[in-house]
């Protein structure tokens, strides 16, 4: 039995088929820099990697080369739905769902929430439809998981008509991710189900932290939209609102594009000057190159400050986890993040925590309580679980 998961973006869609029972992956891979003369078909199967040109190929052209390469695999027999990720999810969806007419115009009422995510998930929606007619179909929300948030939590102090008619609120994203890595931890650590304080840190491109009370989230520190928060790859995160004002009246510049520029110039790329990956920013940061020293110290500084502020909601610290390309990999950014936190208790394995990386999951702290853990976050494990879970429970079955 096998789920295709699906993650469709303004210019990309990556895929994967997966057999929720047995956790395997069976084939992956991703359409990129799709519309342009350089859209590729990249995969990879077995271990192995292959990459197929598809020049000015869009969403429908390369989801149709997709699907013509499971079929030569003999992958679509057995298919028992598709699962897409859907990023914004407002208010309306505090778990996947199957998607119906009906979800699909709440899905689209919530464009005005994520208006670079959202349309593009439709997209791979619509062409998904057209191509499986009648098999189910299902949307993961980045937003559902952070709906358990209490209101003191999702609240921002501003006027009342842009909380009740404009739904400004925090939403929190990476909800997938931050489930996935949470119900592992809580594993690994041996922690209780129904009492445990877990803080979930997803550093990748995008980067966010979000308190796990008893499985569910309490708080997180991605807002309205991706922007708040910890520092991210080329994402500011938090900074003063005023920036936007002051900087847009100095350049002559509408506050759209101020806005852009904290979203796509910022972050480790705008404090380096260098480079938004952090492989780049620690390699200069090792040669002495002062911006990407500061880079480096000012994202574990700022991601450390998040996690114990996380601790309020908490109430207390079991574990902390981190995941995503940053998490799982970097020891130097773990190493400097849980020096911070030393004053809760953490306490750095410096052998443990060079050993553990991309694939091997574990304990980097000495003491088991509270700990700190590296965990491989698998989004597309758990959309296509939750993808069979509908299944099972809607009476959908594999054709
Ligand atoms: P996305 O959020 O797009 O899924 P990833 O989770 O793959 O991205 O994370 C990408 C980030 O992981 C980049 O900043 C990259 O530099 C970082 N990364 C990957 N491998 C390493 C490594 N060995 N050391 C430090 N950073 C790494």
């Amino acid at each position: 039995m096998n789920v295709l998961v699906l993650n469709c973006g303004s210019s990309s869609l990556k895929f994967a088929v997966i057999d929720p029972d047995t956790s395997l992956e069976r084939v992956s891979g991703i359409a990129q820099r799709l519309g342009s003369a350089e859209a590729t078909l990249d995969v990879k199967r077995n271990g192995n990697r292959s990459s197929e040109p598809l020049p000015g190929a869009r969403h429908e052209v390369a989801l149709r080369a997709i699907v013509s390469l499971l079929g030569e695999m003999g992958l679509l027999e057995r298919l028992l739905g598709v699962g897409h990720r859907v990023v914004h999810g407002g208010s309306t969806f505090s778990g996947s769902m199957e998607i119906t007419p009906e979800v699909i115009a709440k899905i689209e009422e919530c464009i005005a929430l994520g208006p670079l995510h959202n349309p593009p998930n439709l997209v791979g929606i619509k062409i998904a439809h057209e191509l499986f007619p009648g098999m189910l179909q299902v949307g993961v929300f980045d937003t559902a998981f952070h709906q358990t948030m209490p209101p003191v939590a999702y609240t921002y102090p501003v006027p009342l008509e842009w909380r009740e008619d404009l739904h400004v609120r925090r939403y929190g994203f990476h909800g997938t991710s931050h489930r996935f890595v949470a119900r592992a931890a809580l594993t690994l650590a041996g922690l209780p189900a129904g009492d445990h304080a877990i803080v979930t840190a997803h550093l990748g491109n995008g980067c966010s932290c979000t308190a796990v009370r008893n499985g569910k989230s309490v708080d997180t520190t991605m807002g309205l939209t991706p922007l708040e928060g910890v520092m991210m790859g080329t994402r500011s995160g938090s900074v003063d609102p005023a920036i936007i004002g002051h900087v847009s009246q100095a350049l002559s510049k509408p506050p759209g594009e101020i806005l852009d520029m904290l979203n796509k110039r910022s972050g480790l790329l705008g404090v380096s000057g260098l480079s938004n990956d952090m492989r780049t920013v620690e390699e200069a940061a090792a040669n002495g190159h002062e911006r990407a020293r500061l880079a480096l110290e000012l994202f574990c500084y700022v991601l450390a400050k998040a996690i114990a502020a996380l601790v309020v909601p908490l109430g207390r610290l079991d574990a902390l986890a981190f995941t995503g390309g940053i998490g799982e990999n970097s020891s130097t950014v773990r190493a400097k993040t849980v020096q911070h936190l030393g004053f809760l208790g953490l306490e750095l394995d410096e052998e443990a925590n060079k050993v553990h990386g991309r694939g091997t999951a574990g304990q980097i702290t000495k003491k088991t309580r509270p700990q700190a853990l590296v965990v491989a976050t698998n989004e597309e494990l758990m959309i296509a679980s939750d993808t069979a879970e509908i299944a099972r429970r809607n009476g959908h079955a594999a054709r």
